[in-house]
């Protein structure tokens, strides 16, 4: 079936897309009673992606519960402990979106660098390369299995081992900007940075740690708004407004 896949324009470096790495924040999975809402659209529009067939690798957030870093000088709970809840709460989310990708008829493994209950899968090279050989939509949870790190890092991790084009970033945002837009009405949208640039002007949409990983690792990242309709197959063709960082303009 893999000749029949359509594939699609990946404009930077004139290539196809065969497979993209989706990055989930928790903030999508706050549910509110029994609307899950927020997720059924999201899955909605991770299906549109494979269903051109593109294949798809997913990095789950767990902000929703809990952000390590908040805790770096707490006196009740320490950064590490801070950090394993959120790790245990990217699996938390991460089965939530398995059942809802499930429900679709969407052939998705979970994957974890924690040992975990729940029909959750080692994540190593091994186990990512039998997943990628079978097509299937692959969920990263449990972060990178230490404290210390988000899970934009582990996007740019799980991005590399999973052979992903481009990292696709929905965002509460409709992309990069030189400062928030939410606080200064004149700040001005960038369309295409370099992760220098990023880096240099400390520009929030991802933590250094991610950015610099990017770079070394060469793993574009588009970033553009969680609420434009079909947002992932519309970054991926141009179609909506999108900030893209590389290595070169
Ligand atoms: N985390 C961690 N190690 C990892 C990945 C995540 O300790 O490798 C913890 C960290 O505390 C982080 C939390 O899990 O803040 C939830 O992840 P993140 O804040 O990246 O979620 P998002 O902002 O995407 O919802």
């Amino acid at each position: 079936m893999a000749e029949l896949r359509h594939r699609r324009k990946f404009e930077l470096f004139d290539m196809q897309f065969k497979r993209v790495l989706i990055k989930i924040s928790g903030e999508l999975f706050s549910l509110n009673g029994s609307n899950n809402e927020p997720i059924n659209q999201i899955c909605t529009n991770i299906l549109n992606v494979i269903s051109s067939g593109i294949d798809v690798s997913i990095v789950v957030g767990g902000g929703n519960i809990i952000r390590g870093s908040r805790f770096q000088n707490n006196n009740s709970i320490r950064r590490e402990t801070a950090d394993s809840i959120g790790m245990l709460a990217t699996v938390m989310n991460g089965i939530i979106l398995r059942d809802n990708l499930l429900n679709r008829g969407v052939d998705c493994a979970i994957v974890s660098a924690l040992d975990l209950p729940f029909n959750i899968r080692k994540l190593n090279s091994f186990v990512i390369e039998e997943l990628i050989s079978q097509h299937r939509t692959i969920i990263i949870v449990g972060g990178l299995g230490v404290p210390y790190f988000s899970t934009d890092t582990v996007s740019v991790v799980g991005a590399t081992l999973s052979c992903c084009d481009a990292i696709l970033k929905a965002s509460n945002t409709d992309g990069i900007y030189d400062k928030d837009p939410h606080k200064h009405a004149d700040a001005v949208f960038l369309e295409k940075i370099t992760y220098e640039f990023a880096i240099q002007h400390n520009l929030q949409v991802m933590d250094e740690t991610a950015f610099l990983l990017a770079r070394n690792l060469n793993k574009p990242i588009y970033v553009f708004s969680s609420t434009e309709p079909n947002c992932f197959i519309r970054a991926i063709n141009n179609e909506i407004k999108c900030s893209i960082v590389s290595a070169k303009l």
